[in-house]
């Protein structure tokens, strides 16, 4: 670290620290890069609000989503990754070296540049629904669909995700009702079949939910019929909110060719930006697989190309 024009200034800075950020920071501090990392307001992203992880490699007997963020928190650390609680809110690509500043606080300058900055699940803010989360609330069907199985479920959204997310869910649970808030599903035309030929999902049309709730957990939710002014209860044990994500990029969307939804473009087998030296990695650029274990490669494959784009630039 070397001070330029006053800030502080770094090989590499990395944006973010959920799995794809911490991951990049252990590859990049064993490559000698003497890494800064920027936590962000949440640090260990989202698998901060996760209970249990059954999926991730390399622990048979599961974890616990904080408990794994913390240990990966601490391999960056042992490697030598700078770790900042901080948010950063304004960054300048453009330059040469990249700027970047903390919120209210200083400027910070770096050669290259790791995005980890993830995407969060958009919910729907009716009672119960935050206060049920993972005990019985959940985001994420593959992550969580394993704890239903034989239970009877509902999922809200009418796109490809919902679409996917119930017909996921049906292979494991015993019914799934399939809250669309129109008459109409905004998911491809083949994952729309798809749904309505599993007989165990029942599309309930016009509905929204209104109301997550139960004891300890889960037990049912209220739904309303938008024609009919009606409400009736079902009883489920599992409620998945598939209405989208929002990729964590608003700071990037002047410097960064972003897609319509706001995930950072990527180009090929790869996470070049359209912006030399500047990677991207994690849920922040990735909205089809989004998992910890996706995140994670990206965010080892940011590292690497950083180092190599480094060295190529006489900058390692
Ligand atoms: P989308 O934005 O495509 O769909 C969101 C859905 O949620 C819409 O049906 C929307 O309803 C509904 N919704 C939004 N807000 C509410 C609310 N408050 N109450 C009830 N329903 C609500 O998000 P997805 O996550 O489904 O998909 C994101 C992108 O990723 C899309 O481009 C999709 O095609 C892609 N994708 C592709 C997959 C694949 O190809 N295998 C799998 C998953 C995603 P409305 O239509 O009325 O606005």
């Amino acid at each position: 670290m070397s001070a330029e024009n006053g800030s502080e200034h770094f090989k590499v800075i990395i944006i973010g620290a959920g799995p794809a950020g911490y991951t990049a920071a252990i590859y990049a501090a064993r490559a000698g890069l003497k890494p800064v990392m920027f936590t962000g307001k949440t640090p260990g992203g989202q698998l901060i609000f996760t209970t249990e992880v059954e999926n991730y490699p390399g622990y048979p007997e599961g974890t616990q989503g904080p408990e794994m963020m913390e240990d990966l928190r601490r391999q960056a650390e042992r490697f030598g990754t700078d770790i900042r609680y901080a948010m950063i809110e304004k960054v300048d690509l453009e330059s040469q070296p990249k700027r970047v500043w903390e919120e209210g606080g200083p400027e910070f300058t770096a050669d290259a540049i790791i995005i980890a900055t993830g995407a969060d699940a958009k919910y729907l803010g009716i009672p119960g629904e935050q206060s049920y989360l993972n005990l019985g609330v959940s985001a994420c069907a593959v992550c969580d669909g394993f704890f239903y199985r034989g239970e009877t479920v509902a999922v809200v959204g009418g796109g490809d995700t919902a679409a996917e997310e119930a017909t996921y869910l049906a292979g494991l649970c015993k019914h799934v009702h399939l809250l669309v808030r129109t008459d109409k599903m905004r998911a491809s035309l083949i994952m729309q079949k798809r749904v309505l030929d599993t007989p165990n999902i029942t599309v309930h049309w016009n509905s929204q939910a209104v109301e997550v709730f139960g004891e300890e957990k889960v037990t049912g939710i209220r739904v309303k019929n938008s024609l009919s002014g009606e409400e009736q209860e079902l009883a489920v044990k599992g409620f998945f909110v598939a209405i989208g994500h929002k990729p964590n990029t608003d700071i990037f969307k002047d410097s960064l060719d972003l897609n319509e939804q706001g995930y950072i473009l990527t180009a090929g087998k790869s996470t070049n930006t359209n912006v030399p030296g500047v990677f991207a990695s994690g849920d922040a650029q990735d909205f089809t697989y989004r998992q910890a274990i996706t995140a994670a490669g990206t965010g080892c494959m940011a590292a690497l190309d950083a180092e190599r784009w480094l060295k190529e630039h006489g900058l390692s």
